[in-house]
C-alpha cells in the first residue's frame, strides 16, 4: 500500500527483539517517506488512470524520478494482478534488474523471489508467487519462445527504451504482435488458455486463466516520446516532471591523451579541493574500472592519513549482487564514496548522493562490419543526450558539478542522440530467436528502426554457414533448433553442439563459461612481472582458450581438495586467497562457474552428450576452428595477422599468450579496437583444418 504503513510486513519482525524491531519499523518508515517524495509520487492515481484507459502507454520521466521502482508497485496495488497475472518489467541491463529487485522488494517488505523477483540469464530469482518481475529484455525474449502469448503478464513495462539496445526494439516489435494476437484471441476463444512452464523438460500447466488484452507500457529517461508514440499507432505520452538542480559543466582546455590517468587526477582534486558529497566515474569496462580502482588506492596511500577516507566502489554488470548493492549504501561518516562505474550508472540505476561526475566521454559499444561479417567490441565518443544525462546525476539532490575530461569544443562535434545497437550489430542472435519464434522474413518485420539490408544478409550467411539454417532460411533441425535454444550467442552455441560430437563438450562448456566473462586474469602495474610469471604457470602453448582451461581445472582441482579437509565454506574462502596469489580474478571465476553450471544444465536438458577429451587437447583445437573458423587469421612476413574472412590487419592483444610465440594461423574469440585492431583469446590452429573443418567457406588452391 503506497499510502500509508498499514500493510503489515509480511517477514521478519516477530523474529526480531525490540530494538532490532524499532530499527526495523524505523528503516521502514524512512523508506515510505523517500517513495512519497519521489517526483512520480504525485501523479500516481493518473498514471494508473492512463493504464486502465489505454492498453499502450508511453511514460517519460527524467532518471530518478521514481518510474523503475514505483509504477509496478502503483499497478500491482491499482489491481492489475488480480486476474493472476504479472507485471513483468524488461531492463536492457542484468544489473538494473537485480539491484532494482531487491530495493522493491525491501519497500514493499517481501522476501525476494516472492511478491518481488528477477530473472535473468543464469539466475532465476522467481516463484509461482512473483506478481512484480524484473528481468532483462533478452530474458523475455527467450520467454516468448516457450510461452508465444505471453500469458502470464497482465502488464509489460519496457524499461529504460531510449537505450534502444537491439533486444529492447525486438522486443518492442513482438509485444506489438503479442498485444494484437491477445486481443484477438480473447474474442475468439475464451478458456483454457494455460500457462506453461518449461521445467525440466516437462511441459506442465501452472496456472489457467482467461487471457486478457495485455497491457504495454514503454518507460524512457529521453525527453522524446514521438518516436515511440508513432511506432505504437500514436499511443498516449505522459510526462512525469522530475527534479533537477543546476550543475556546472567543466571541461579540459586540452584534449587528454590518457584517459585514466585524467579521471585518476580528477578524482583527487576533488577528494582535496571540493566540499562533501560522492563521486560518480563513468569508465568503459571492467578492466578500466579495476585498473583505476588500484591506482586510486595506490595513490590513497601517499597523501596524509586524515585525507584518506575515500571509499572506493565498482559497479558492473558481473560482479556479484552484494557488492553491487554497496553503492546504494551512504558512506560511514566523514567518508566520501567513489562509485567507478560503466554505462550503467548513466540512466539504469540511480545512486543517492553523488555531487560529483567525471565524464571522460567515452563508452563501450558493439560495432558491425557487413563487409567483414565480424562484430568488434569498439570505445567510442557518447552523445550528446549521454552527455547530458551523465551530468544530470550530479544534480539529483542539490547543486552539483560535472568535469568533462575533453574540451568544450568537441562536445559541439558530439552526435545528438546515440545510434540505435540494431544499426550496428550483428543479426545473427536475433534472426535466430526471430526465426525460433516463427518469424522468417527479417527485413519484412516491423522494426522501429530497420536494420542495415546488409547486416541482415551477412548475419544470415553466418546462420547458414553454421547450419543454422536451411537454404529456404528456415531454422534446420536439430541444430538450428538447439541453437536457438540455447541462451549464448550462436557461435558460441555451435562449438558446444560439435563439441559434442567431437567428446570435447566437458571441456568447451568450460571454455565457453570462462569467455563469457571479462578478464580473468589482473596484473596490478606494481606487480606486473610477478603476475607474469605466475600466469605463465597455466599458460599453454597452444593459446588462451586452453590457458583458460587450465585455469578453470586448477581452481577446480584445488576446490575440491580444499573442501575434503576444510568444508565448503572455508574452501571458498581459500579459493580467494588461492585466486589473489594467482592473479586471477575471483569474482569473474565465481561469475564463470556459475554460467558453467546453467549452460551444462541446458545441454543436458538437450541431450547432448557430456564428454571429456582428458588431457589431449587435439579435438578440443579442432573444435574451435569448426566453430570459429570465419575467426581465422595467418600470420604475416611482419609478424601481425591478416584475418582470412575480410583482409582486416590485426596484432594479437598483449594479453594472449601467443603474444610472443607467434602461431602460423590462429582463431581469435574477439576483436577489440582501439588505436589499434587486437584480436583476444586466441588459439593455435593447422590451417588444413580450416578446409576439412568447414569446408562451406574454405578451400585449398592448390
Ligand atoms: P527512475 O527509474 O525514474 O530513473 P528509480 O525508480 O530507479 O528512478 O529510482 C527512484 C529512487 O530509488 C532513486 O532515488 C534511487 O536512488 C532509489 N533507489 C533505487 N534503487 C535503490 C536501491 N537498491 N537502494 C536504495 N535506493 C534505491
Ligand atoms: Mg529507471
Amino acid at each position: 500500500n503506497s499510502n500509508g504503513n498499514n500493510n503489515l510486513p509480511q517477514f521478519g519482525p516477530k523474529l526480531l527483539n525490540s530494538d532490532q524491531k524499532s530499527d526495523f519499523f524505523a528503516r521502514r518508515q524512512k523508506i515510505e517517506q523517500q517513495r512519497r517524495s519521489l517526483p512520480i509520487a504525485s501523479v500516481e492515481k493518473r498514471l494508473i488512470d492512463e493504464v486502465r484507459k489505454n492498453d499502450t502507454l508511453i511514460i517519460v520521466g527524467e532518471t530518478g524520478s521514481g518510474k523503475t521502482t514505483q509504477l509496478p508497485q502503483y499497478l500491482y496495488n491499482g489491481g492489475f494482478c488480480h486476474d493472476g497475472g504479472t507485471i513483468g518489467i524488461t531492463q536492457p541491463r542484468r544489473v538494473a534488474a537485480v539491484t532494482v529487485a531487491k530495493r522493491v522488494a525491501e519497500e514493499c517488505g517481501v522476501e525476494l523471489g516472492q511478491k518481488v523477483g528477477y530473472s535473468i540469464r543464469f539466475e532465476d530469482m522467481t516463484s509461482i508467487s512473483t506478481r512484480i518481475k524484473y528481468m532483462t529484455d533478452g530474458l523475455l525474449l527467450r520467454e516468448a519462445l516457450l510461452d508465444p502469448y505471453l500469458s502470464r503478464y497482465s502488464v509489460i513495462v519496457v524499461d529504460e527504451a531510449h537505450e534502444r539496445t537491439v533486444q529492447t526494439d525486438v522486443l518492442l516489435g513482438l509485444l506489438k504482435d503479442v498485444q494484437k494476437k491477445r486481443s484477438q484471441k480473447t474474442c475468439s476463444e475464451s478458456n483454457n488458455n494455460g500457462v506453461v512452464k518449461e521445467e525440466n523438460n516437462v511441459v506442465k500447466p501452472h496456472l489457467v486463466r482467461k487471457l486478457n488484452p495485455l497491457k504495454l507500457i514503454v518507460m524512457s529517461a529521453s525527453l522524446d516520446a514521438k518516436g515511440f508514440s508513432e511506432y505504437f499507432g500514436g499511443a498516449k505520452a505522459v510526462h512525469v516532471q522530475g527534479r533537477q538542480f543546476p550543475v556546472d559543466i567543466l571541461y579540459t582546455a586540452q584534449p587528454e591523451t590518457d584517459c585514466l590517468d585524467a579521471a585518476l587526477v580528477t578524482i583527487f582534486q576533488i577528494h582535496l579541493e571540493e566540499g562533501p558529497g560522492d563521486i560518480l566515474v563513468f569508465l568503459s569496462g571492467q578492466e578500466e574500472i579495476e585498473s583505476i580502482e588500484g591506482l586510486v588506492r595506490e595513490n590513497l596511500k601517499k597523501i596524509p592519513e586524515s585525507n584518506q577516507k575515500l571509499l572506493i566502489l565498482p559497479l558492473f554488470s558481473s560482479l556479484p549482487s552484494e557488492k553491487q548493492l554497496k553503492v546504494f549504501t551512504p558512506a560511514p561518516n566523514g567518508f566520501r564514496k567513489v562509485i567507478l562505474a560503466t554505462n550503467i550508472a548513466e540512466t539504469s540505476v540511480t545512486i543517492p548522493g553523488i555531487k560529483y561526475v567525471i565524464d571522460p566521454g567515452l563508452v563501450k559499444v558493439r560495432s558491425y562490419s557487413p563487409d567483414s561479417g565480424i562484430e568488434s567490441l569498439i570505445v567510442v565518443k557518447t552523445s550528446k543526450a549521454q552527455a547530458l544525462q551523465r551530468s544530470g546525476r550530479a544534480g539529483r539532490e542539490g547543486p552539483g558539478k560535472c568535469f568533462r575530461l575533453y574540451p568544450e569544443s568537441r562536445f559541439e562535434g558530439l552526435e545528438d542522440s546515440t545510434i540505435p545497437e540494431i544499426k550496428r550489430c550483428n543479426l545473427s542472435n536475433v534472426i535466430l530467436q526471430l526465426s525460433a519464434l516463427g518469424v522468417d522474413d527479417i527485413i519484412g518485420f516491423d522494426f522501429m528502426e530497420k536494420p542495415d539490408r546488409m547486416a541482415v544478409i551477412r548475419s544470415l550467411e553466418l546462420l547458414y554457414l553454421l547450419g543454422a539454417l536451411t537454404d529456404e532460411k528456415k531454422l534446420s533441425d536439430p541444430i538450428g533448433q538447439q541453437m536457438a535454444r540455447l541462451p549464448l550467442e550462436p557461435n558460441d552455441s555451435k562449438a558446444l553442439i560439435l563439441a559434442s560430437q567431437f567428446d570435447c563438450l566437458e571441456e568447451m562448456l568450460i571454455v565457453v563459461s570462462m569467455l563469457s566473462v571479462e578478464s580473468i586474469f589482473y596484473a596490478p602495474r606494481d606487480k606486473l612481472e610477478e603476475s607474469r610469471t605466475v600466469i605463465k604457470s597455466f599458460s599453454s602453448p597452444d593459446g588462451d582458450h586452453i590457458t583458460l582451461l587450465n585455469v578453470y581445472r586448477a581452481s577446480l582441482e584445488f576446490l575440491e581438495k580444499n573442501k575434503t579437509e576444510n568444508g565448503k565454506e572455508k574452501a571458498e574462502k581459500n579459493l580467494r586467497k588461492w585466486c589473489k596469489d594467482n592473479f586471477i580474478n575471483s569474482r569473474s571465476l565465481k561469475h564463470a562457474r556459475d554460467i558453467y553450471n546453467q549452460i551444462r544444465e541446458n545441454v543436458e536438458r538437450m541431450g547432448l552428450k557430456i564428454g571429456s577429451c582428458g588431457d589431449d587437447l587435439l579435438p578440443l583445437r579442432r573444435c574451435l576452428a569448426a566453430s570459429y573458423f570465419l575467426n581465422a587469421a595467418l600470420k604475416q612476413p611482419d609478424g601481425t595477422y591478416r584475418v582470412l574472412a575480410n583482409g582486416q590487419i590485426a596484432e594479437i592483444h598483449p594479453t594472449s599468450v601467443l603474444r610472443r610465440t607467434k602461431a602460423e594461423c590462429i582463431i581469435f574469440y574477439n576483436l577489440v579496437q582501439t588505436t589499434r585492431n587486437y584480436v583476444r583469446n586466441v588459439t593455435r590452429i593447422d590451417y588444413l583444418w580450416l578446409a576439412e573443418l568447414a569446408p562451406q567457406c574454405y578451400a585449398l588452391k592448390d
